[in-house]
């Protein structure tokens, strides 16, 4: 046979290894602890769902929907329901407030889920065919004040993680009532200048011209300056609303800029629309996670109509910046205490040695053929605290030699007397 190249992950598919892992654990612990403080539940909703829930969810017309949807294709046995892999949560988490009955308790209702989504795009810096984000979605009422708490958590998320560099832009897309006849100005106003747009923007010119103004082509950045502005044509409900909105968040002391240009790729969007962009994250890739309210989703699902308000924050783009911040990521924790056995047949001394350790805190034992000497060499630089090292002749003793591995310090303790000791240690598990 002849050799073959060794297999590598999918394209845009990456592993978290350890030490990377060390930051996710913040970040998604630090998201937990956001939604409990502001009395979010948890859910979880499948990453498979009905090709139909995300093709009208998200929007037919949507890049993510033309592009970027992986889908799965019928089993042998021929499944006859076309599904995909979730590029996002909102359109799941709306379902299954409803399948699962939680439009009929106290309104409105207040969830979280962190998870991993898919979008077949082509992978780059910051940009993923797997991806993960944390989702936090209030729904059943209409009133400003959840979109504030929304922006409030999602803030207060980012802040406990201590990063910095963040702006927040924000905008209101209006709704049902005032969009169409804004769309229809902003058709007029590009159409003159249509034969400079590229093919896909002359078609979202008549599909979805609002997504004209977050384009990054140079002849639309500089055209959109002098676009009509959707806030200066909201209906009085939107117009109070948007109102509302500033003043809960001036109130809070969050610093926010107005974004006329910011509109989402998502076609669920009504009235308040935000975005958190950081500094360092270039281009098309800035945007650190985003939100909005969706007052039309549950009915464009086929449910009755029901207010509601969320953000999918990326975990992947959060973690990269606060490990750039750091000059890296935080090394994963090491085992408090090392065992190091020295010398043939200690095995099984070893082991039960690190199983009753084990009872109060972490072990690891080297069952290596190594000398000690580089049993010792590869402890020093483990980041253990301590090494507990025996011979043949002090397992007959049922003795160790105790090792501080930061001072040096070291000491002959008796097995007995060992997981004792490690718990009233100075920096021990106690
Ligand atoms: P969206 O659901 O498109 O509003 O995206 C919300 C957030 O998810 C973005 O701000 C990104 O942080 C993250 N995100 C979206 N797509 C990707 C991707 N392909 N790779 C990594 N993160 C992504």
């Amino acid at each position: 046979m002849p050799p073959t190249a060794p297999l590598r992950a999918a394209r845009g598919m990456r592993d978290l290894l350890p030490d990377a892992l060390s930051t996710w654990r913040e970040v998604l612990g630090a998201a937990r602890e956001e939604a409990l403080r502001y009395g979010y539940r948890e859910i979880e909703v499948p990453m498979l769902e009905q090709a139909a829930l995300v093709e009208r969810g998200v929007g037919g017309d949507t890049d993510v929907v033309q592009k970027e949807i992986y889908r799965i294709r019928p089993t042998a046995e021929g499944g006859s329901t076309p599904l995909v892999l979730r590029p996002e949560a909102t359109a799941g988490v709306v379902r299954a407030y409803f399948e699962g009955r939680l439009n009929q308790g106290p309104q409105p209702v207040r969830l979280w889920t962190a998870g991993p989504m898919f979008r077949h795009d082509r992978p780059q810096a910051g940009r993923f065919r797997q991806f993960q984000q944390f989702d936090v979605e209030v729904i059943g009422d209409a009133g400003p004040a959840f979109d504030a708490e929304v922006i409030e958590l999602t803030w207060g998320w980012y802040r406990a993680l201590g990063l910095g560099g963040l702006s927040l832009e924000l905008n209101s897309i209006g709704d049902a009532a005032c969009r169409p006849a804004y769309l229809r100005r902003l058709r007029d106003y590009f159409r003159p200048h249509a034969v400079r747009l590229g093919p896909d923007d002359r078609h979202r010119l008549e599909t979805n011209p609002l997504r004209l103004l977050d384009s990054k082509d140079p002849v639309l950045v500089e055209l959109r300056e002098a676009a009509p502005r959707i806030t200066d044509a909201l209906c009085p409900e939107c117009a109070a609303h948007w109102a509302q909105l500033r003043a809960l968040l001036d109130a809070a002391g969050i610093p926010y800029r107005l974004n006329p240009h910011l509109v989402r790729g998502l076609d669920y969007y009504t009235r308040t629309v935000w975005e958190y962009q950081h500094q360092s994250l270039g281009g098309a890739q800035n945007s650190l996670g985003g939100g909005g309210r969706y007052d039309g989703l549950a009915e464009t699902l086929g449910y009755p109509p029901t207010p509601a308000v969320g953000f999918a924050g990326g975990l992947d783009r959060t973690v990269l910046m606060l490990d750039e911040q750091r000059g890296g990521p935080r090394p994963a924790a090491p085992p408090a205490l090392l065992l190091l056995p020295d010398g043939d047949g200690l095995d099984l001394a070893a082991a039960g040695l690190a199983r009753a350790a084990r009872q109060v805190t972490s072990v690891a034992a080297d069952y290596s053929r190594r000398s000690l000497r580089a049993k010792m060499r590869g402890a020093g630089g483990s980041g253990a605290r301590w090494a507990a090292i025996f011979d043949d002749g002090e397992a007959r003793r049922r003795v160790v030699q105790l090792r501080d591995l930061d001072s040096g310090e070291q000491r002959e303790v008796g097995w007995d007397e060992l997981p004792a000791l490690l718990m009233t240690s100075p920096g021990g598990p106690a």
